[in-house]
């Protein structure tokens, strides 16, 4: 059985009040779901202690907490960086790498990519890798090149008995944050080919979870669910309202 993982990716929002706030709401409003299914909460890497301690001041439903992007080294002299094993330290279990807007803005290279996610894997992190075209290489007929090599570069080298600690999420860049989601159809295609692709990377790969994002709303979330390839989502601006983000768990 595949894992089944809703993740939220709350971007450059909150505070430490917001993260109180939405802890408070959120755990009660999981009451009752599928204990199968796992939910994160990806803050900015500042909050993350700030909302692990009010997740677990609310009891109920073991909500976990991860960060949007690490550090391509370990240590050392790198000005600005948060690294994989401070996360760690911090109790953080997922981490987000390669979303589209760190390879938009920060220039991120797949073999740039490819570092973190060795560097998460070795610090106990599970990496959520994002792969997805643009609109122009939709249009031209690349979508399945784009994630294939996306996929091959970034995964390169990881471990077999680290296979189970990965996930990937389909974002195509042109439905992230336009409320222009992918049809639950365009989004399980890309899926299957995805699997079909790791698959061909490590056997060890064929039960990675993938899932999808991109402008998925609580009313969108039950019929992308339900695609036989996708194993739950990655979800941004709706995730900043905590009742939100909490009927689309419930949709996983
Ligand atoms: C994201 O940032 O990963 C994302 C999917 O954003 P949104 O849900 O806002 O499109």
């Amino acid at each position: 059985m595949r894992r089944r993982l809703i993740a939220a990716n709350w971007k450059l929002n909150g505070t430490g009040a917001f993260a109180a706030e939405y802890a408070a709401e959120l755990v009660p409003a999981l009451e009752g779901l599928d204990p199968a299914v796992e939910v994160a909460v990806m803050p900015p890497a500042i909050l993350l202690p700030a909302l692990r301690e009010s997740l677990n001041e609310s009891s109920g439903r073991r909500v976990m907490v991860g960060v949007q992007d690490v550090s391509a080294w370990e240590a050392g002299a790198y000005t600005g960086e948060v690294a994989a094993s401070m996360v760690a330290d911090q109790h953080g279990s997922f981490a987000i790498i390669g979303h589209s807007e760190r390879r938009q803005y920060w220039s991120e290279s797949d073999g740039r990519i490819n570092a973190k996610v060795l560097q998460a894997l070795s610090a106990g992190l599970d990496p959520i890798l994002c792969v997805g075209e643009t609109e122009a290489e939709r249009e031209a007929g690349d979508t399945e090149a784009v994630v294939a090599r996306q996929i091959r570069e970034a995964l390169a080298d990881v471990p077999e008995s680290d296979w189970r600690h990965v996930c990937v999420a389909y974002e195509p860049v042109w439905a992230i944050g336009t409320g222009k989601s992918a049809t639950a159809e365009q989004a399980q295609a890309v899926h299957a080919h995805i699997r079909g692709v790791l698959g061909e990377l490590d056997p060890a790969a064929t039960e990675t979870p993938v899932i999808y994002g991109g402008s998925v709303k609580p009313e969108t979330a039950g019929e992308l669910f339900a695609q036989p390839d996708i194993d739950g989502g990655l979800i941004g601006g709706a995730s900043l309202n905590a009742a939100d983000f909490a009927a689309i768990c419930r949709a996983g």
